[in-house]
């Protein structure tokens, strides 16, 4: 995961902005923080931003054929890589997904579309929201040594943010394994447009990471109340029901999106 091998050829996706590269020819190194002086280029620009018709400056080879010789921004490539693997199964599986089992389903919001919102690491996690035309949920994925390949569909499990504790529940799939899933919303029929679903699903990201929404009640008696709820809902022969206590997710998306129906 640190740079790679060979010349640099023009592969401006492989390296980052703060790239300290080098002549392979006469090691002349060009390093951002400094830019080019002989040519009037500024401190802070990006070797991938250099002119058409910059050189090196001690041999004139062409700057395709210059090496990093040092990558401080190499993680941030490394990541970005990561979160787009991440995302694309995702959006492949639930598009899938859609297109066999969903589409002709009555409570589906043919407005909507599947889409990956706001995807991060967190804790080495891949976390972000998953938003369908039928739920909207947070989404947590194996860190790279992790492997969840074998989570119980269903298990719960309590995951802790600094807005609080929420539940969280084990499912695997064939293109993106194991994977964990909090609940946001199980029907999408108050989103008018996926603009106003991605606004919601952005504004969720925020709310979670802010320890103000943390509410002032005992977050484990609520918890267990609601686990206690579900357990009974499911005994009910899966019959849908309200949640009789306020649960985790109505904090953070409490009003939201009633909020963008109108
Ligand atoms: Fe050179």
């Amino acid at each position: 995961m640190t740079g790679f091998e060979g010349s640099y050829l023009g592969a401006a996706d492989k390296i980052s902005p703060a790239a300290i590269m080098e002549c392979k020819i006469c090691w002349t190194p060009y390093d951002p923080a400094e830019g080019d002086d002989s040519r009037q280029i500024d401190p802070g620009t990006a070797f991938t931003d250099l002119p058409d018709d910059w050189s090196c400056p001690t041999c004139s080879a062409a700057p395709e054929q210059f090496l990093v010789r040092e990558d401080p921004g190499a993680a941030d490539i490394a990541e970005t890589a990561r979160l787009d693997a991440v995302t694309s199964a995702l959006l492949a599986e639930f598009t899938e997904v859609w297109n066999a089992k969903m589409r002709d389903v009555p409570i589906v919001n043919k407005l909507l579309r599947v889409q990956a919102v706001g995807f991060r690491l967190h804790e080495g996690r891949p976390l972000g929201v998953l938003l369908s035309p039928w739920f909207m949920n947070l989404v947590l994925l194996p860190a790279e040594a992790e492997d969840w390949s074998d989570l119980t569909p269903g298990a719960k499990e309590i995951v802790h943010f600094p807005s609080g504790p929420y539940e969280f529940v084990h499912n695997t799939r064939d293109q993106i394994g194991g994977y964990k899933a909090c609940s946001l919303f199980s029907a999408m029929g108050d989103f008018s447009t996926q603009a106003a679903a991605v606004d919601v699903a952005n504004a969720v990201m925020v709310a979670l990471f802010d320890a103000e929404n943390r509410a002032e009640t005992d977050r484990s008696a609520d918890i267990r109340a609601a686990r206690e709820a579900d357990l009974a809902a499911e005994a009910e022969d899966h019959l849908p029901t309200v949640d009789p206590v306020p649960s985790r997710r109505q904090v953070i998306t409490g009003g939201l999106g009633a909020g963008e129906a109108g």
